[in-house]
């Protein structure tokens, strides 16, 4: 199977890492433009020597060391820029999952409308700020997308002491307590869940959730326990603004790219 994944930071690293031992992938497509900064070293995989190279570079030699016989396809870009559309939706069209685990909302949204445009299955993870808990989200052809489930959570979301809290449902929330880094370990604990998710979603396997809440620590407020699973069916919101237009058939690029537009002019604003 061919896996097309977007992002291998602390936490794409180690779905990656879980993801290319199974025999049954043959080839991964890597999307990440960063490089490898000394910040990075105490979250990542890659030893301090590896500071100033491009991550997708190290992650497509971290997948050669261990399987030689897997294609890896590494895309120093940004997965939104628009000179690289055609070639990145080339790969999206011939993979079997996607793997998101970018921390932009632009990049979520934008990753969803090329998965939705090639009707593939495909999973995020988010960490929550302080590693307190994090999210692993699956999406099947059909099912909710990415603004369905902002939008759901958001609306879902109660006020003050009843978990689990707005803020928490968006990672890059701004509250100061949410600008605690999350420890490594907190990472590839959600980072090995999605892992999972990824390959039981690949295999055609029923989860029992399209959301999946775990905390990881009591937060005040927040969790009252820790490890404590919260499972949400997100269903698909019929007046979606992203995927609610067209759905047989699936956007044109001019639909989507209005869809994308009111969707981020409508995260601006809130
Ligand atoms: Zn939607």
């Amino acid at each position: 199977m061919t896996i097309f994944q977007v992002g291998v930071g602390s936490g794409g690293i180690v779905v990656l890492d879980l993801v290319m031992r199974e025999p049954t992938v043959r080839k991964i497509v890597l999307v990440e433009p960063d490089v490898y900064k000394s910040h990075n070293v105490h979250r990542h995989l890659f030893p301090p020597s590896d500071v100033g190279q491009l991550k997708v570079k190290l992650a497509a030699e971290w997948v050669r060391r261990f399987r030689p016989d897997v294609e890896v396809v590494p895309l120093a870009v940004d997965v939104t820029d628009p000179i690289h559309q055609a070639e990145l939706y080339s790969h999206v069209a011939v993979c079997d999952l996607g793997v998101c685990a970018v921390d932009s909302e632009s990049a979520k949204y934008h990753i969803d409308a090329m998965m939705r445009k090639h009707r593939k299955p495909w999973t995020m993870g988010e960490v929550l700020s302080g590693g307190i808990g994090g999210w692993v989200h699956r999406f099947v052809p059909g099912g909710a997308c990415y603004g369905c489930l902002a939008s759901h959570l958001q609306r879902a979301m109660p006020t003050d002491n009843t978990p689990p809290p707005a803020d928490y449902a968006d990672p890059n929330a701004t509250r100061p307590e949410t600008a605690i880094p999350a420890s490594r370990a907190s990472i590839s604990v959600i980072a090995s869940l999605q892992a999972l998710t990824s390959l039981e979603l690949v295999a055609g396997k029923e989860a029992g959730f399209s959301s999946l809440l775990l905390s990881l620590a009591v937060a005040d407020g927040i969790f009252t326990e820790a490890l404590r699973p919260y499972r949400f069916r997100i269903a698909r919101t019929p007046g979606c603004l992203v995927c609610g237009v067209d759905q047989d058939d699936g956007l044109s690029g001019e639909q989507l790219d209005v869809a994308l537009d009111q969707a981020l002019a409508r995260l601006a604003h809130e």
